[in-house]
């Protein structure tokens, strides 16, 4: 996995009185720094670290509320951006030029999250950090874990999901984590993982940070997102799925998701561009959801269907469920074990907090 180590710290004047600046900047000794007013109009490349506060709301519903199987995830990001540069990774349509940016005023962040929960008792809120940028990749820079994991522990209504594709997770040692942090890895194929996901860690190094995670009794959380329809795929997402029950017992899984491969057709035409040896953007694809390209119900219904499948074989009881897809695809992929959007978000809300049986 590639490390980052910025050439660069660029401190937003009003992020100097800020504790997190001074602890993420003793673990980068060495690194040039210089301050800049306001860190909005800076134009920079990924080797460079934005330290920048965060004004407005950090909490968001996700892009997919409002579709027929939405499955009310919220968002909150305390960093935008990402060093692994996937080849098909949306962050590069809006985020280029920008940097890695870390917010400073991560008090801030807890507070409007636990401001925003207690304001609605009765509802739960699943809330990942992995939208806008790699949850743990930045974390033995920030240490930020070590302050979110133990606040939603004292949450009685949240679940914290922190998604990645990087090993760094030895920051969650010893956390007192109340069983309401999910840690959840995206996943591939071992060919997609090679040619797209280059810098990130590899299909061993993730599932043996999953293993210590599992052990330090956190609940573990799959993706398997973007799955790429290609000759051979089925062998190959297979294994992938036996490696992983060969490591977690499905007891300790709260959930996998699986979607497939769809961009924007400006996304494609930079994978194109940027990434000319990438197999990712030569398929057959029809527009659907906020016009992101998409294959063919039928291939979408067929991968589904096998990993599901292949998934229960494995562990009869764990929660699967599909991302932006249809209540129709839903229902001829997957059967219909989850009636509605509503049941849907019921069964994700109970699952970090109950063990299924396999
Ligand atoms: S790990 Fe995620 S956020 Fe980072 S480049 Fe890859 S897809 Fe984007």
């Amino acid at each position: 996995m590639m490390e980052y180590r910025p050439g660069e710290v660029i401190v937003e004047a009003g992020s100097w009185g800020d504790s997190a600046t001074a602890d993420i900047l003793r673990n980068l000794p060495g690194v040039p720094r210089r301050t800049v007013e306001d860190a909005g109009g800076v134009s920079a490349s990924r080797d460079t670290l934005v330290l920048a506060r965060h004004r407005g709301k950090f909490l968001k519903q996700c892009q997919g509320s409002g579709a027929e199987m939405c499955c009310n995830y919220f968002i909150a990001s305390y960093a935008w951006n990402c060093h692994f540069g996937c080849t098909y990774c949306v962050l590069q349509s809006y985020l280029d030029g920008s940097g890695i940016v870390v917010c400073t005023n991560i008090e801030d962040f807890l507070g409007d999250i636990g401001r925003t929960l207690a304001e609605s008792p009765d509802r739960t809120f699943r809330i990942g950090t992995g939208e806008l940028a790699d949850s743990l990749a930045l974390d033995p820079i920030t240490g930020y874990s070590r302050r979110v994991v133990p606040f939603f522990a004292r949450l009685p209504n949240g679940i914290l999901e922190l998604k990645t594709k990087s090993d760094r997770v030895a920051n969650l040692e010893g956390l007192e984590h109340g069983g309401r942090t999910v840690v959840s890895w995206s996943m591939n194929s071992r060919r997609i993982c090679r040619s797209e996901e280059a810098c990130a860690a590899t299909l061993e190094e993730r599932l043996a940070a999953a293993d210590r995670c599992r052990r330090w009794g956190y609940r573990i959380g799959f993706h398997f997102d973007p799955i790429v329809h290609y000759e051979g795929w089925e062998e190959e997402y297979r294994e992938v799925v036996r490696m992983i029950f060969s490591v977690v017992d499905p007891g300790d899984v709260a959930w996998i998701s699986l979607g497939a491969l769809r961009f924007t057709p400006h996304l494609r035409e930079r994978l194109i561009e940027r990434h000319p040896g990438s197999r990712l953007p030569w398929g057959e694809f029809v527009p659907g959801h906020h016009g992101k390209l998409r294959y063919f119900r039928p291939v979408r219904e067929e991968i589904y269907r096998k990993m599901n499948s292949w998934i229960h074989e494995c562990a009869p009881g764990v929660l699967v469920y599909l991302c932006m897809e249809s209540r129709l695809v839903w229902e001829r992929s997957l059967g219909c074990g989850v009636r509605d959007a509503r049941h849907l978000s019921d069964c994700l809300d109970a699952a970090p907090l109950c063990r299924f049986r396999s």
